[in-house]
């Protein structure tokens, strides 16, 4: 064997898997090999200038390299079993949140320290929320912002590059069964291990999709969720933010009875374009550097859809309608809250009039033409509730961007130790369908780790 680990994916399950087995076993042999580029060339194009929208690089800076989907994240890690995957479910709900903390711990260690770890525990915001039918989720959040976060992978890759072999822009094409162990083939180079780790996120959705097809590996799919980026004043959120930084409120609608959750709040942050597979959606950051912050606050109001039988491509029904806002906006739309209720399309008078600097580049247009009504009905019914505990959600001027999608991989069927079907190959991470955040991710790349390294 050329190795005895063979990590695919240098995003943070990647990562912390490599990190933990060297620091279980400093003898093994272990190698990562990543699709994307070293952190240092990740750079995306797009300067707000001379390139304002995305140009579908080949590998895209913002999902794919060393750290990831997130490397320019926000670096928000949440420590909860509420939401960011479900983990807890293979692992235990006591083992899961201890790994959270362990991450934690080494973030800090690597360039973390100084930031500030926020906590729903004991809020009186919880009360208020409930009072209006908004239910405030419980979670401890580390927000090293995408400047520190930056800094961290830094470090983390320097402790690791003399003891891991890391190869970069070498997407692997196929992995194949050995008597004994896996090899694996990119391009026209072939390597052999022992045990593989499989981490490839969500842009190797697809990849995951096909390997489970040729290795015969059971999975599942019906889940995805749909919806829109909101920018407000900051000032209107800041009575959550500044206490909370970041809060994941969950709303069943009158209407429908379907719930709706904010996700991924960026106080003083900016809108950004994200591209899976070519299609063009909408997604957020923040600085933790008060210099690069904005007078925006962002997040996303995300429906769940839960797709049932006959159906089973949940991703491609996101996809279609994801699609339809690029087709319609050349890319991403963005409508005010006011034109929105009062059906019609925004226009770029209509948007410089406005008491908002949009802080992406978006086309003004009609989310109407582009969402389900149901899934728009559900937006707005959320928008006015949020209004009662953050007044100010449902002026005019609330810009909304569409659409954001959370595509999410199919579940590879795994055991407790995040094995597949097959002795020494595991699936984690976000690739798996288990996880769907930063902190549940690099759990994963742990806890197989330590699994891992006790059979050395
Ligand atoms: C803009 C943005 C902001 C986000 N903000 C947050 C946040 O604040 N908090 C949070 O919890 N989550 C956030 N997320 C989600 C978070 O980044 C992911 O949940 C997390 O990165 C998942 O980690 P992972 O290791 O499973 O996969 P990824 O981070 O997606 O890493 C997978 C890696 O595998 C590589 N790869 C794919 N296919 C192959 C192949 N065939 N061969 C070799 N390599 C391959 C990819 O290039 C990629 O680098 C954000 C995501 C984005 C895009």
């Amino acid at each position: 064997m050329n190795y005895d680990v063979i990590i695919i994916g240098a995003g943070p399950g990647g990562i912390f898997s490599a990190y933990e087995l060297i620091k279980q076993n400093a003898g093994l042999r272990v190698a990562v090999f990543e699709a994307g580029h070293a952190l240092s060339k990740r750079k995306c194009p797009i300067d707000g200038d001379k390139i304002k929208t995305c140009i579908n690089c080949k590998s895209c800076s913002i999902m794919s390299g060393f750290g990831g989907a997130g490397a320019f994240s926000d670096g928000k890690y949440n420590i909860t079993n509420d939401f960011g995957g479900t983990l807890h479910e293979y692992i235990g709900k006591e083992q899961a949140l201890s790994l959270m903390r362990y991450v934690d711990e080494i973030n800090v260690a690597h360039g973390g320290q100084g930031t500030r770890l926020y906590s729903t525990a004991g809020t009186a915001l919880k009360k208020e929320c409930i009072q209006h039918d908004l239910h405030l989720l419980d979670a401890s959040v580390r927000h090293l912002g995408t400047d520190i976060n930056y800094v961290v992978l830094e470090n983390i890759f320097n402790a690791l590059k003399d003891k891991v072999d890391f190869f970069f822009d070498t997407p692997v094409d196929t992995v194949v069964r050995l008597e004994k162990g896996y090899e694996i083939h990119c391009g026209n180079d072939a390597h052999t291990c022992d045990k593989c780790i499989i981490s490839v996120g969500r842009s190797g959705s697809k990849w995951m999709e096909r390997i489970c097809g040729e290795l015969a590996i059971p999975t599942s799919s019906n889940r995805v969720d749909l919806g829109v980026r909101v920018e407000l004043p900051a000032e209107v959120f800041s009575r959550l933010t500044d206490e909370l930084y970041e809060s994941k409120i969950v709303y069943c609608t009158k209407a429908f009875g379907d719930k709706v959750r904010t996700f991924c709040m960026n106080p003083k942050g900016s809108v950004i374009n994200e591209n899976t597979n070519g299609i063009i959606t909408v997604n957020g950051h923040s600085y933790e550097d008060p210099a690069k912050q904005t007078q925006n606050t962002n997040f996303a109001l995300l429906v769940s859809m839960h797709l049932s039988e006959p159906f089973k491509d949940s991703n491609g029904y996101g996809e279609s309608i994801a699609r339809l806002s690029n087709m319609l906006g050349g890319g991403v739309i963005v409508q005010r809250f006011g034109d929105l209720v009062r059906g019609r399309r925004s226009t770029p008078n209509r948007l410089k009039e406005a008491f908002i600097t949009p802080t992406l580049q978006a086309t003004p247009g009609d989310l109407s033409l582009v969402l389900p009504k149901r899934i728009l009905d559900d937006i707005i019914e959320m928008i006015r509730a949020l209004d009662k505990v953050a007044p100010g959600t449902a002026n005019d001027d609330t810009l909304l961007y569409g659409v954001e999608v959370k595509f999410y991989n199919m579940e590879v069927k795994v055991n407790a130790d995040l094995e597949t079907c097959y002795d020494g190959l595991y699936v984690i991470g976000d690739g798996s369908g288990i996880t769907h955040s930063l902190s549940h991710a690099s759990a994963s790349g742990v806890h197989v780790a330590r699994r891992i390294a006790a059979q050395y």
